[in-house]
């Protein structure tokens, strides 16, 4: 049996699945209390103008603060949630919490352009997304253009019966539409064309090689055109060094977010973020001659 075969690939195999199985089962049934027990938060993560390195956006990224386990990121417990259902609540939770932050940061005063929300496949496909868009819209009292939310583009290509429609009636409610990881997602670009898309967020991977290798750098230029022909704003990921960002300048794209102008951060630490003058770094301000 396994424990004799030792290095055995498929005992190896069969215990990490185990241990994989086992993980999601017990991540699962915590992931069902941990809403009602608010572990769950919302950090963000600025966005910016890549000329003046101004906030023009803020994208939240849910957290959980696991009783055991220490923050544990949404890579791992998301897919679980689209597969358990419990996405449902969960990105509910999610707009809804976005919503009550934006709004105070309004009454503060604060500027921060738009706060922008990821949303699920799952919850899109659902009859009542729109409506519950709306609700949770009312019951803020959020202004609908303060509100972006981000789609992926596997869910947009899907070409489900009826998505086309959905988004129409989700842009008519006045929210900004933001199709999230463009270019991994196999798009028909005639059929983006006829969706009710703001922006395209480049995926991050092709910003990972954007300054030293001309595939990427090719794709990245390619987006940022189509985006501009499209009447789309256009915004890179994961941006993290000066070299990407002086390649995004040259090709063309003006928005930005990584790590080179801001992790994602607190609530708690956004009105201090908010009150900088630019969030570039110091070593891109370009000497005058
Ligand atoms: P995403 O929406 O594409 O978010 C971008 C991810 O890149 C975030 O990871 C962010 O922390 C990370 N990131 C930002 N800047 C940099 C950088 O400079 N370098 C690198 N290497 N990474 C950077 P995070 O927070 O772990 O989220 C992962 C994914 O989980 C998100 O990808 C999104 O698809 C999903 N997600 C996060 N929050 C939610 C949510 O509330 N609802 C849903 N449905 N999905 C969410
Ligand atoms: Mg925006
Ligand atoms: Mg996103
Ligand atoms: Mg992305």
């Amino acid at each position: 049996h396994a424990k004799q075969a030792g290095g055995n690939t498929y005992a190896q195999y069969s215990r990490d699945f185990t241990d994989y199985a086992r993980d999601r089962v017990l991540l699962a049934a915590d992931l069902r209390q941990a809403l009602e027990r608010n572990e769950l938060v919302l950090h963000y993560q600025p966005q910016v103008d890549l000329i003046s390195g101004e906030v023009v956006g803020l994208e939240a990224l849910v957290r959980w603060e696991h009783p055991t386990q220490g923050m544990i990121s949404p890579g791992r417990f998301i897919p679980m949630a689209e597969d358990t259902g419990l996405i449902l609540p969960l990105g509910r939770w999610v707009l809804r919490q976005a919503c009550v932050q934006a709004r105070a940061w309004r009454e503060a005063g604060l500027d921060f352009g738009t706060v922008a929300v990821n949303v699920s496949g799952v919850q899109v496909q659902r009859s009542d997304f729109v409506e519950t868009v709306g609700a949770v819209l009312r019951e803020t009292g959020v202004d609908p253009a303060l509100l972006e939310l981000e789609i992926t583009e596997s869910f947009v290509m899907d070409r489900r019966q009826g998505s086309e429609e959905l988004l129409r009636q989700l842009k008519s409610l006045g929210v900004f539409l933001a199709v999230d990881d463009f270019g991994t997602g196999y798009s028909s670009l005639s059929y983006l064309k006829s969706l009710p898309f703001d922006a395209l967020k480049i995926d991050q991977s092709f910003i990972r090689g954007i300054s030293l290798n001309p595939h990427d750098a090719a794709i990245a230029s390619a987006i940022t055109t189509l985006g501009g022909h499209l009447n789309m704003e256009v915004l890179a990921e994961g941006v993290e060094t000066r070299e990407q960002q002086e390649a995004l300048l040259a090709l063309g794209c003006h928005r930005a977010q990584g790590y080179r102008f801001s992790h994602p951060v607190a609530a708690k630490d956004i009105p201090e973020i908010l009150r900088r003058a630019t969030l570039m770094p110091d070593d891109a301000k370009i000497p005058h001659h």
